[in-house]
């Protein structure tokens, strides 16, 4: 890293105290980068899938003996609460390196199909899935660990090299996990990262071949503008406004614990969160007073190490605070009613969980990704309702469904439109590894999990041989009527699904 380069300053927002620093890197810096990681990728892809197994076996191993160090920095610098953040980090990481080392061989299988037609019949085929030298992965404040680690075990298992930003907000523990891949897992330095703020962004979609994007919508629009300039491939994994549909027949206490856990986890701040609930009208009292009788009990702010004594932390950054209150205050002008919560907290970046009714689609709650504590919850007449309600959203990244008749909840889920669909769950998509998860509409471009998740760092390269080498082939020069006349009676014997045709002379 350059030392010289200006200094990014990373604070706690729960309290606003310093926490560390990072170099503000140039384009130069990332360049730099980028060549250095491009050099070491050719070694990479010639040590083959096991090699690359083992090295992502050691990199698993270690992430699993820091966890309590790494769990740390993540409290540091983003105020969260304790058992919140050692819920997810470390296992998604484990979960989705495990499963590209399994897997990620076989999903990339050179193939070599028969030719296709009697003409070719001297042709030997082969297709190999080749990896984009360099892939760049960006990613946004919300999960320092797990954001990043849903993509990158693919791409360094598919034969890539990484080069890897995260957010400015909380670099900290991202740096710190690259530091233990290079330094104390010793492995190849095909695992790069650079940090700073979007110009820096910007210049790592400048320098890769293929780009990964996790983050806001208006910042993934300019990433594939630039990434359509420069012709490489992108994913993108952006907003959303995930709903739920809470059917008559649903299991209510099942239904309201998942409904206030996936909506305030992480104080509200993850792509999945539930933003929005429709509730069928026989059982909407109920589902309410439930879920505020879960909400109040909610315990938020950030605690000791190993404490557990809160629920939630703060929210990352403040402008994402002023959403939150945004959005509560405008629910409140336009007649919403505040069954619990409602305010900022008086010190640090913290949200009051919310429980907001007599709410409509003309408040920005209803249709504005919130990615705070809040959570709306409409009455509906019937389900035909809710899912015109669901569908009125350019979002599509995710959402779920309530009901005993499983056969109901699938066909529901069908008619959403979202890349993945959980019946009977929240969030529980994102974890489901041999599953696609993609965002429709505004909420992205592209998938990861399953094949897709590794296929998409590749691209296909052919090699087309001869068996039978003859001196010279029918189409090839020179041009004469007798060649035209056998290349016509070919295309009819070969090409003619009757024996009429093929036999015309
Ligand atoms: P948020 O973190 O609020 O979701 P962004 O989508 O802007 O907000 O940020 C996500 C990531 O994108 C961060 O790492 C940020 O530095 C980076 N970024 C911001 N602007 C650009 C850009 N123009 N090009 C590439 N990356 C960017």
């Amino acid at each position: 890293m350059n030392a010289t380069a200006p200094q990014i300053v990373v604070r706690c927002p729960a309290d606003g105290r310093v926490v560390g620093h990072v170099p503000d890197m140039s384009a130069d810096d990332v360049a730099a980068e980028a060549e250095r990681l491009r050099n070491e990728q050719v070694e990479w892809e010639a040590i083959g899938f096991a090699g690359r197994r083992r090295w992502l076996g050691l990199f698993r191993d270690w992430l699993l003996d820091n966890q309590d160090r790494l769990h740390r920095l993540i409290r540091e610098e983003t105020g969260k609460a304790w058992g919140d953040l050692s819920m997810g980090e470390i296992a998604v990481a484990v979960d989705v390196l495990n499963y590209y080392a399994s897997h990620g061989e076989a999903f990339l299988t050179s193939r070599s199909p028969r030719p296709h037609s009697a003409a070719m019949i001297t042709k030997k085929l082969t297709v190999e899935r080749r990896p984009y030298p360099l892939v760049g992965v960006i990613t946004p404040w919300n999960a320092q660990i797990a954001n990043a680690m849903l993509d990158i075990p693919a791409a360094l298992m598919a034969g890539c090299a990484v080069l890897s930003k995260p957010s400015e907000e909380t670099p900290l523990t991202w740096v710190e996990v690259v530091r233990g891949w290079r330094e104390e897992v010793g492995a190849p330095r095909v695992l790069g990262c650079v940090t700073g703020a979007g110009h820096t962004g910007s210049a790592v979609v400048d320098n890769v071949d293929m780009i990964q994007f996790t983050g806001s919508t208006a910042t993934g629009r300019r990433i594939a503008a630039r990434a359509g300039e420069r012709l490489i491939p992108m994913s993108l994994e952006l907003g959303g406004k995930d709903a739920t549909i809470v059917c008559a027949d649903a299991d209510l206490e099942r239904a309201a614990g998942a409904v206030v856990w996936g909506a305030m986890h992480n104080a509200g701040q993850i792509c999945v969160s539930v933003e929005r609930a429709y509730v069928e009208a026989p059982v909407y009292e109920e589902f309410v007073d439930r879920v505020v009788g879960l909400v109040t009990q909610l315990r938020w702010g950030m605690d000791e190490p190993g404490e557990f004594a809160t629920d939630y932390g703060a929210m990352l950054t403040a402008s994402q605070l002023e959403i939150v209150e945004s959005h509560v205050a405008d629910a409140r002008t336009r007649g919403a009613t505040i069954r619990t919560g409602g305010r900022r907290a008086p010190e640090g970046l913290f949200h009051e969980p919310t429980v907001m009714t007599e709410v409509d689609h003309s408040m920005a709650c209803m249709r504005e990704e919130t990615f705070g504590p809040t959570l709306p919850i409409m009455k509906v007449d019937s389900i035909e309702d809710a899912i015109g309600l669901a569908n009125d959203t350019p979002y599509g990244l995710s959402g779920s469904v309530w009901t005993r008749d499983e056969r109901k909840g699938r066909e529901i889920a069908r008619r959403m439109n979202a890349g993945s669909v959980n019946v009977n769950n929240v969030l529980t998509n994102v974890f489901q590894l041999p599953v696609p998860m993609s965002g429709w509409g505004d909420s992205g471009l592209g998938s990861r999990n399953g094949p897709e998740g590794i296929l998409r760092y590749t691209r296909p390269q052919s090699v087309i041989s001869e068996r039978v080498a003859f001196k010279s082939e029918l189409y090839w020069y020179p041009r004469t009527a007798s060649r035209a006349k056998a290349m016509a009676r070919l295309t009819r014997l070969v090409g003619a699904r009757d024996w009429r045709r093929r036999l015309a002379r």
